[in-house]
């Protein structure tokens, strides 16, 4: 439930509707904006009597939410959340965020050579696969542990931090270790165990959009997050599951306004996922920059045809360096263009 005061609300008129919303055993949750005050109200399992706080004076409305999410959503949180990404900043007005690296790290060598690619291209921030959730328990399921120090130490070489997916609460404590963003996979978008888990840290995460999942239930995975107090989630569409099969997935690129629209948190785009293939990478990273995507996550690795995963949508280290120069021409296009 939002309640919107009227813009000339006192201060103690807002606190009495505060005291109001108190008094049913809810949370009261002020969200100043330029013109009015509006109210958040939470911790409501179903609806509620609005009649005690519909009658205090300064109530301008009362508009009962009947969507699953609420924290994440602009009505409940105008102002656009930046998420702190190991020092990289993602949303808002900042300059959108380039996260690289391959699939899964497979060796020291490759971890450290794709950092270098990495960094050297201009990528922030350096991706890896630990533990990985593959379609066929035959395929390579990932290093684990010994993957994610090579991680962290091509993360401390490049100066770049570092994110990697955890499957598993169990996973966690190993993670966290080594890690400074947190991946939640498409698979694991409602393993909601997990997302209420990792709502308990203070590290930043980032959720990715499920292969089948609506707009709707991705936004709510994204609540369970926040609504456990950890607020700094990024969103990412990676593709969803549709009836065709000439690329890995479908991009569904419109989500990217409409989050913006819908959400205040940040959104990025995962080419390489939603393709499958590499010759589409490039040109559906630069689409996802114009729909105003605030990021972008590609698979890169040093030696793709070698690849243990994902080799066919991964780019290589000069494919990256091509690319992240077009991404620059393009940013320096749109800054003077304005499309958003
Ligand atoms: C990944 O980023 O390596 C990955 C497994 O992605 P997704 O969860 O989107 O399939
Ligand atoms: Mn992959």
């Amino acid at each position: 439930m939002l309640i919107v005061m009227h813009h000339q609300a006192s201060a103690s008129e807002i606190e009495a509707v505060e005291a109001a919303v108190k008094a049913l055993g809810l949370r009261a949750e002020p969200i100043p904006g330029s013109e009015r005050t509006a109210i958040g109200v939470l911790g409501n399992q179903g609806y509620v009597d609005d009649s005690s706080i519909r009658e205090l004076a300064g109530v301008r409305d009362v508009i009962h939410v009947s969507k699953p999410y609420k924290m994440v959503s602009r009505d409940f949180h105008p102002a656009p959340t930046v998420v702190d990404a190991g020092g990289v900043l993602i949303g808002g007005e900042n300059a959108p965020v380039m996260i690289a690296g391959p699939c899964s790290i497979e060796s020291e060598e490759q971890m450290l050579t794709a950092a270098q690619q990495v960094k050297a291209a201009g990528g922030k921030i350096l991706r890896g696969g630990a533990f990985k959730p593959r379609t066929g328990p035959h395929s390579f399921q990932g290093l684990g542990v010994e993957g994610l120090k090579y991680l962290r130490l091509a993360g401390d070489e490049s100066g770049l931090p570092v994110i990697t997916e955890v499957m598993r609460i169990e996973q966690l404590d190993d993670v966290c270790r080594y890690a400074d963003i947190l991946q939640i996979g498409a698979r694991n978008m409602q393993n909601f165990d997990l997302l209420k888990e990792v709502g308990k840290l203070d590290v930043p995460v980032l959720l990715k959009r499920g292969m089948s999942a609506t707009i709707e239930e991705f936004l709510a995975a994204a609540e369970y997050i926040v609504a456990e107090g950890n607020g700094q989630v990024v969103l990412c569409e990676r593709g969803i599951r549709t009836f065709e099969r000439a690329t890995r997935n479908t991009l569904d690129l419109s989500v990217v306004p409409l989050i913006r629209e819908l959400s205040h948190l940040p959104i990025i785009v995962d080419p390489s996922h939603a393709t499958g293939k590499r010759t589409l990478v490039p040109v559906m990273t630069k689409a996802a920059l114009v729909a105003g995507a605030h990021g972008i996550m590609v698979e890169v690795h040093p030696d793709p045809d070698k690849a243990l995963c994902d080799g066919a949508q991964s780019l290589t280290g000069e494919g990256f360096a091509t690319l992240m120069q077009e991404v620059d021409r393009l940013l320096a296009c749109l800054g003077s263009c304005d499309t958003q």
